[in-house]
């Protein structure tokens, strides 16, 4: 396959130093999905490239493709940087953690489709001071049908009722309703929570006001969405290690 030239609208997300003054560079992309570009020189003092190698830049580059392998970084047009990120090393980590959720679930120069505008909105929204552990366990369960688990939240799995008491079946893949507790396997979830999955599952991201849930019932659903995704994703990831670790401190 021959080399074109095309550009493309995105934001750097991973970054790495390779050999001398050179950087390879992860970027998801609404055209592509995730692609990997190197970028010449870029650690070069004076480098023209130095400004697009900081962490989380957005904006419209050109790159050298062959839609596969690693793909040679151009030019460049309206920047953005993120400036707040920097000293915020817990955003920064929050950040880091669902670009690469979403880098694990997608195929390189593959579009993601509507998982594209579900992390940059959730990052921006980061950027503006919301809740960063609701918008990263939104990610997480509205990426899950990414990973082919889609789970079933807006209904009783068994019965189909929309409404009444629920808790999550992992076996099942989603919510079930009380009448049927008794006969499956369940996760033995509070109400509250498995109402909050629910909904943090179903919300388009856009559409969210602002979310004010308690500190105890935040950190419920965040182990039942770690809970769900060991048993059906099983993933290990380094940005989610440090996060959990930072958040100790
Ligand atoms: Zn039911």
């Amino acid at each position: 396959m021959a080399f074109e030239l095309l550009e493309v609208h995105g934001i750097i997300y991973k970054r790495q130093k390779y050999q001398e003054a050179d950087l390879l560079a992860k970027l998801l992309t609404r055209e592509l999905g995730p692609v990997t570009v190197i970028l010449k020189g870029a650690l070069r003092p004076k480098s023209k490239l130095a400004s697009v190698a900081l962490p989380f830049t957005e904006g419209t580059f050109t790159i050298l493709t062959k839609r596969r392998g690693i793909s040679q970084f151009r030019t460049y047009k309206d920047l953005v940087q993120h400036d707040e990120l920097f000293g915020d090393l817990l955003a920064s980590a929050y950040a880091s953690f669902i670009f690469d959720l979403l880098d694990h679930a997608a195929v390189e120069y593959q579009p993601v489709g509507k998982y594209y505008q579900l992390v940059m909105t959730a990052f921006h929204r980061m950027l503006a001071g919301d809740d960063l552990e609701m918008l990263s366990q939104i990610v997480q369960l509205q990426l899950l049908e990414a990973y082919g688990v889609k789970p079933e939240l807006s209904c009783c799995l068994v019965c189909g009722k929309v409404q009444g008491t629920f808790d999550y079946s992992i076996s099942l893949g989603g919510v079930v309703c009380s009448d049927h507790f008794a006969r499956v396997q369940r996760m033995h979830l509070a109400p509250k929570t498995v109402a909050l999955l629910r909904t943090l599952g179903l919300v388009p991201i856009d559409r969210l006001g602002s979310i004010q849930i308690d500190d105890q019932l935040k950190e419920q659903s965040r182990q039942a969405i770690d809970l769900i995704y060991q048993e059906t994703v099983d993933l290990n990831l380094r940005t989610k290690k440090f996060l959990d670790e930072l958040k100790t401190l």
